[in-house]
């Protein structure tokens, strides 16, 4: 297959949407992806714990609705977004693609989220779990009522991950360790929300295992409570390898497959 002259500027054409031919975009994206499957595989086979495929997430922020597309194309359907208008625009151009919510999430945008997202990995405080499940409850609502097209929560509940902060300040979101297993239950309790267990990002300036170690340990714990609670959200381009080997289920890639990030 060769890629046409004129399809250099295919990241933002709509016109490939329906060709034959894989545009450039498209190719570059299959194989970052290979390469990023490959990564995957050797990490999978490098485990302390842990066991069984680990589901990719591919993180799409300031990628355009084409990109999704592709990815779905090339067998991606998970996607990662950290902003809801961002995600909620894309998710009405993609709506086949299934839809992550990975950012820090202000409790008024919940109505918005709860209509397009199949899991949020963010829930970091009581009020936010408070305004999800309200959102939730009344989203099925409208969509009894004809007023609002179904979505991910009309077919079970909201999948919902605690994120565990894992260096002690606070500003890269999640809550402490110790508060863990309250909002843990808090989210186990509300109605239209499941519990699916942790998410956390890798502390700034220090080395990423021992602290994918310390939440292996808190996800432990949390099962004691909620044995359905199994997903470890974990492990990104820059340090997949170190958050498989601790027994990640999710890994969220941007750059690793759509290429360095416009800086925003
Ligand atoms: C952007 C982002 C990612 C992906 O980061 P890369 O380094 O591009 O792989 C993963 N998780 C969260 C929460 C993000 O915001």
């Amino acid at each position: 297959m060769t890629e046409s002259e004129n399809s250099t500027e295919s990241a933002n054409s709509t016109e490939s949407e329906n060709s034959a031919v894989e545009d450039a975009r498209t190719h570059e994206l299959r194989g970052n992806l290979e390469r990023l499957r490959e990564r995957l595989s050797a990490a999978e086979n490098d485990r302390h714990v842990g066991t069984g495929p680990v589901d990719l997430i591919a993180v799409t922020k300031f990628f355009p609705a084409q990109d999704v597309q592709r990815l779905l194309d090339v067998g991606v359907r998970d996607v990662g977004e950290n902003r809801d208008q961002e995600a909620a625009e894309k998710a009405r151009s993609v709506p086949d693609a299934t839809w992550h919510f990975i950012g820090q999430l202000q409790s008024k945008k919940s109505t918005s989220v709860v209509r397009y997202a199949s899991r949020v990995h963010s829930v970091d405080r009581m009020s936010l779990v408070t305004a999800l499940g309200k959102a939730v409850r009344n989203h099925r609502a409208a969509v009894a009522e004809g007023q609002a097209q179904g979505g991910p929560c009309t077919e079970g509940d909201l999948d919902c991950l605690v994120q565990v902060s894992l260096d002690d300040s606070e500003g890269r979101g999640g809550v402490r360790p110790v508060d863990l297993a309250a909002l843990a239950d808090a989210v186990a309790a509300e109605e239209g929300l499941r519990l699916g267990g942790v998410m956390a990002v890798a502390p700034l300036g220090s080395a990423p295992e021992p602290a994918f170690e310390r939440l292996h340990g808190y996800a432990q714990q949390l099962r004691e409570q909620h044995p359905s609670a199994t997903q470890i959200s974990a492990g990104m381009s820059a340090d997949l390898e170190a958050a498989v080997r601790w027994g990640s289920t999710h890994v969220r890639v941007g750059s690793g497959i759509l290429g360095a990030r416009p800086v925003g």
